[in-house]
């Protein structure tokens, strides 16, 4: 007989950047895990070190196609998620999202099960509310080159609500806003990487516009802790929750902070500022804080570090 506690859970988008250290913890956990992915932007080798774990299952599939398996609980993360690779197909990164969204509710409806979806603070698009609540319906541009995944992630916020309303499906919807950390992609293009690997390689840094768009940064760790108590939360509680640090740092603010520790002499060199780059971000975390008892642990100066050290081993560069 199944141990009740011991749930099945499917993560997909579980061999990319998130998904492995979601996997990673709820195997800890003590839970028997589903893999799904299509290894577009993740890699094997970010769960090389869970094959073998008899509660681990990695399947390759493109959740555009349905799936059909049984399982209690389900993290939606597929999808890519920097602007460089959801922007190299973006008719594939809609497609993600939207039909995505569609079979792995119809999945969720079918076997009963309950259903987490990583959204993003790309929902708010370019925010004119600053800092940003849950409540803020955002100001996107539905035609630009950010829509397909902006677009593609509201739409897939609008299917879990329809579904929840009328097919009284148990959903979870987390707006998460940048988090880093080690296995992030060395050729993703996300800021904090990008940063990183030029300065230890001794690179310009590449800052694009004058700096002055702000980000707030979080450490995956404290993200993952979150999807788990959104997940865990009573059914009444859907969200849409914000999960992100409320710390908000311009990109030049970053680029020296990197510059320092990696102790690196590479010089700063300013790039024009991509199309519909948002110039400002920050969560409002008032709501993860009442209803999930959630809140960051690991700040910017505690989070860098550990994420130099995994690039430092990755690219063989010691800066000890
Ligand atoms: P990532 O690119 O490392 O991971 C995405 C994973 O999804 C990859 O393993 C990729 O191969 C897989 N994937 C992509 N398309 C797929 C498909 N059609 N079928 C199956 N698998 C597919 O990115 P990440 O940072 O780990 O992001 C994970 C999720 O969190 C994404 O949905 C992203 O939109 C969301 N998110 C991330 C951030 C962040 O800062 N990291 C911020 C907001 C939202
Ligand atoms: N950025 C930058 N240099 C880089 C990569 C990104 O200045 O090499 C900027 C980018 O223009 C944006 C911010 O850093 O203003 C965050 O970019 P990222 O792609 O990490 O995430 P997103 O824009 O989706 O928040």
């Amino acid at each position: 007989m199944r141990d009740i506690e011991r749930k099945r859970i499917l993560v997909t988008g579980g061999a990319g950047f998130l998904g492995s250290h979601l996997c990673e913890r709820l195997l800890a956990q003590g839970h028997d895990v589903l893999c799904v992915d299509n290894f577009f932007t993740g890699a094997k080798a970010n769960v090389a070190h869970l094959i073998g774990n008899p509660a681990f299952e990695l399947m390759r599939h493109d959740v555009t196609f349905p799936l059909y398996v049984e399982v209690d609980e389900i993290y939606n993360l597929a999808c890519p998620a920097s602007p460089i690779h959801y922007q190299h197909d973006p008719v594939q990164t809609t497609k993600t999202s939207v039909h995505g969204a569609i079979n792995m509710l119809g999945l969720a409806k079918r076997v009963k099960a309950k259903i987490l979806q990583a959204s993003t603070s790309e929902v708010y698009g370019d925010p004119q509310i600053h800092p940003q609540p849950e409540a803020y319906w955002g100001h996107v541009n539905p035609i630009g080159i950010r829509s397909c995944y902006d677009e593609g992630k509201r739409c897939a916020e609008t299917l879990f609500f329809d579904y929840h309303r009328q097919h009284q499906l148990r959903i979870k919807v987390a707006r998460i806003f940048n988090t880093y950390g080690p296995r992030m992609h060395p050729n993703d293009g996300r800021v904090v990487s990008n940063f990183i690997v030029q300065a230890l390689r001794g690179e310009p840094i590449t800052v694009y516009g004058k700096g002055g768009q702000t980000r707030s940064f979080c450490y995956v760790d404290d993200l993952v802790d979150g999807l788990i108590r959104l997940m865990e939360s009573p059914d009444d509680f859907t969200g849409p929750v914000n999960l992100g640090n409320p710390g908000e740092f311009t990109i030049l603010e970053l680029a020296e902070r990197v510059l320092a520790i990696t102790k690196s002499s590479s010089r700063i060199d300013f790039h024009p500022l991509p199309a519909d780059d948002p110039t400002q971000r920050r969560p409002v975390i008032d709501l993860a804080q009442s209803r999930l008892g959630w809140q960051p642990k690991v700040s910017l100066e505690q989070g860098l570090p550990a994420t130099v050290a995994h690039f430092s081993a990755l690219l063989g560069i010691d800066k000890a």
